[in-house]
């Protein structure tokens, strides 16, 4: 039973926490800090927090588990907020979609002995939805969850983090940070790049108000994701930049290549190209899915 969780960030991923935490009862008074005020408040409405603060080390004092769930780039601050007064046991761990920029500001900010306390991660569920309204208890029941321990953790640190996760019904992984940063950038940054350019390209057309009145079924599918938070995804395409730039031209030589086959009226070679993209999408996913509710989580229903 966690006694006081400091929730930093209140949004969908960490008021989703809390509320899962709350609902299973096993969180005694969830303590919120987010900039805004009227985020807090709502946070309290809705019975994501019980005591709003005012600042980072507030929430973080006496706390025994922290969860920072702020965009990427607002965590080295929050960090350096808390260092002051966090608790020697507390477990401090996050919801990043980046973690080695995570990883580097937590270093910075945080002492030796702190800095062991802190246990990276990353769940990979999500909507394109945002703020406290979006939160939901089961967002991650059967989703996975990807632990980045660091050099620095204990065992029975990373447990404690591993113990959090599987009690809101995630499925824990773990990974090397640099790792996670290269599978990500592939299966979930690159796909809400190509959403967010594709809706942008269309929206520059002259033609575009007729453009979106005929659009149907697959463009809706295809630029769902584009409704993510923008601030939340320029975030993680700047602290994942390294990974991302290469992945995008993995994509765009591929569109190049696409490209060519249309112009040279090659059949044979798109047809070759579709075959081999269905092929694998078939063997990913199941061939109708009703509900898929993932922004990040880059999969809407995986075979198993
Ligand atoms: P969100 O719904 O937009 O919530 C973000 C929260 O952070 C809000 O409560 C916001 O409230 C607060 N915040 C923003 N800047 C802050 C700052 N400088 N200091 C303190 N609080 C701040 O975002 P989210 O979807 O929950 O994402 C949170 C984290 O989880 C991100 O790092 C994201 O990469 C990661 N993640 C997201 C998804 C997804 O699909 N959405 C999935 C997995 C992981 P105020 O405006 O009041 O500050």
């Amino acid at each position: 039973m966690i006694q006081r969780l400091a929730l930093i960030g209140m949004g969908l991923i960490g008021g989703s926490l809390s509320l899962a935490l709350k609902q299973r009862g096993l969180v005694q008074e969830v303590v919120g800090y987010s900039r805004q005020l009227q985020t807090r408040l709502r946070a309290r409405e809705l019975g994501i927090i019980d005591v709003p603060v005012d600042s980072v080390a507030e929430a973080v004092s006496g706390a025994d588990v922290v969860f920072v769930a702020t965009p990427v780039q607002a965590m080295a601050g929050v960090f350096q907020a808390m260092a002051g007064t966090l608790s020697p046991d507390a477990l401090i761990t996050d919801g990043g979609s980046v973690k080695g920029a995570v990883v580097t500001a937590a270093e910075h900010a945080l002492s030796q002995d702190q800095f062991a306390q802190f246990v990276p991660g990353h769940p990979i569920a999500g909507t394109e939805r945002s703020g406290p309204d979006a939160a939901f208890a089961e967002l991650f029941v059967s989703h996975r969850v990807i632990l980045t321990p660091t050099s620095a953790n204990s065992a029975a640190m990373i447990r404690r983090a591993e113990d959090l996760w599987r009690s809101v019904g995630a499925q824990v992984e773990k990974m090397g940070v640099a790792h996670h940063d290269h599978i990500l950038a592939a299966t979930s940054h690159l796909p809400h790049v190509a959403a967010f350019s594709l809706v942008s390209a269309l929206s520059r057309l002259e033609e575009r108000y007729e453009v979106f009145r005929y659009a149907a079924g697959g463009f809706r599918d295809f630029s769902r994701i584009a409704s993510s938070d923008p601030a939340m995804w320029r975030d993680i395409c700047l602290t994942n930049r390294d990974e991302l730039l290469p992945m995008l031209d993995h994509y765009l030589a591929e569109l190049h290549q696409m490209r060519s086959l249309i112009d040279q009226r090659d059949s044979q070679g798109i047809e070759q190209m579709f075959v081999g993209a269905k092929a694998v999408r078939d063997a990913l996913y199941r061939p109708i899915e009703p509900q898929s509710n993932s922004s990040d989580s880059g999969a809407e229903s995986p075979r198993s």
